[in-house]
């Protein structure tokens, strides 16, 4: 067996990290082929001195410059580019196979979209890629032939509690009646939203089950995320809006859920841990050693689920709204969002402002159709000046 070559797109974030380290454990399994990451050269650097890829691709010239200097000093010969075209040739100059979509945000869209159309397998974290253009990145995967695994734990759960065939035959549904997405509701899920006042970046990014990236982690406590991965669900499984259900389950235990016909539940359980679905997608249909402790139910104190309250988390309110509006409608939530949480990361942004911004944006952009990369592309921009300008407007 010759091993898989991987390509993975933010190998510096939680998600690239969490990858290398599967990998790292299977040499025989999987070599990586490319490497990229925006700012952080030094971890970077780090990454191709021990997994030697083909290229590594950072934001700009002066990283290029950083890390190639990094590079020579350990006579690495690794092929050093920048910028957003360049992680397109990571795609498809690098030879690999395989393709780990794990840069957060829109910046993911583009490469995202290159591999699928290259007909790569595509191991998607990067759900604001699907969200923004679920429709095309569907289509590129059709047209491209290649294998699509969703690597979102929820996702990844429902994937692997469907029939194997489902996935090449949504329309059947094949008794399919409804997914459930479960949700742990985040560091705030019993605090009433008027509590959220004053809440910080710190105390928004203490997820209490999983560590993650800043954004995800603020999307998380919002609820957001949630609403990102409703719309991720829609795409990726072909079921009706309708048909897809949140379920507040603090313990992070059952990682999504499938509803039968016949009255069987399908659960996939496990440690919160997202080597298990990185693990999942880089060997499917086989199962290789996560590095992941076993799950011991013994030891837990109980499973609970619960609705979510929909005044308590607007931002999930809105995802749903977004959803229905369908076209250009979840790109314009996707880029109010990402333009609000930086907002509140880093210039003070109050908490509670992060739904208001992305409710303006909805509002002031009407919902238009989403057949090609150009309107989508378009409608984020807008999304994001509209965004600022509200942002500047209620800052004075
Ligand atoms: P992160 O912030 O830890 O890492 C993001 C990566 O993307 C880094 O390597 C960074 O250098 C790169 N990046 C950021 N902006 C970029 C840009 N403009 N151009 C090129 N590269 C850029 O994020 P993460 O938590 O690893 O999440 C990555 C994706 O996976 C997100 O879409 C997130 O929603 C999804 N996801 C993450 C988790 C998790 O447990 N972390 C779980 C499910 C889904
Ligand atoms: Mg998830």
């Amino acid at each position: 067996m010759s091993p898989k070559q991987v390509a993975i797109l933010g190998s510096t974030g939680s998600i690239g990290v969490n990858t290398l380290d599967v990998i790292r454990a299977h040499p025989e399994r999987f070599k990586v082929v490319a490497l990229t990451a925006a700012k952080q050269i030094e971890r970077l650097a780090e990454q191709c001195i021990e997994f030697k890829p083909a290229i590594a691709v950072v934001a700009d010239a002066d990283g290029a410059a950083q890390l190639s200097h990094l590079l020579e000093a350990n006579q690495i010969t690794t092929q050093v580019l920048y910028g957003p075209q360049a992680l397109v040739s990571a795609v498809t100059e690098s030879g690999c196979d395989t393709v780990m979509a794990a840069i957060v945000g829109a910046a993911g869209l583009v490469p995202a979209l290159a591999a699928a159309q290259a007909g790569k397998r595509v191991l998607l974290a990067n759900k604001e890629a699907l969200v923004m253009s679920g429709n095309l990145f569907m289509q590129a995967m059709k047209t491209g032939g290649g294998e699509l695994l969703p690597i979102d734990s929820e996702h990844n759960a429902i994937f692997q509690c469907l029939p194997d065939h489902f996935t090449k035959n949504p329309s059947e549904h094949l008794g399919v009646e409804e997914l459930w997405l479960t949700a742990s509701g985040g560091p705030f899920r019993d605090r009433s939203l008027t509590d959220l006042a004053s809440i910080t970046p710190e105390q928004a990014c203490a997820h209490p089950n999983w560590v993650m990236g800043r954004k995800i982690s603020v999307d998380s406590a919002t609820m957001m995320n949630k609403g990102l991965e409703v719309i991720e669900a829609f795409w990726l499984f072909g079921l009706p809006l309708e048909k897809i259900k949140v379920l507040i389950h603090p313990q992070s235990v059952v990682h999504s859920m499938v509803r039968y016909r016949d009255g069987s539940v399908l659960a996939q359980m496990g440690q919160p841990d997202m080597r298990t679905p990185i693990a999942y997608g880089l060997a499917w249909p086989e199962r290789i050693d996560a590095g992941v402790a076993p799950l011991n139910l013994t030891q837990l104190t109980g499973l609970s689920f619960t609705e979510p309250n929909f005044s308590q988390f607007p931002c999930l309110s809105l995802a749903f709204a977004a959803a229905k509006a369908g076209g250009t409608a979840p790109a314009i939530l996707n880029a109010a969002n990402e333009v609000a949480v930086a907002a509140f990361l880093d210039e003070g942004l109050p908490y509670l402002t992060i739904p208001s911004v992305v409710e303006h944006c909805l509002n002031a952009m009407p919902a238009l159709a989403a057949d090609s990369l150009e309107m989508i592309l378009e409608a984020d921009i807008l999304a994001r000046q509209t965004a600022i300008q509200y942002i500047r407007a209620i800052k004075r």
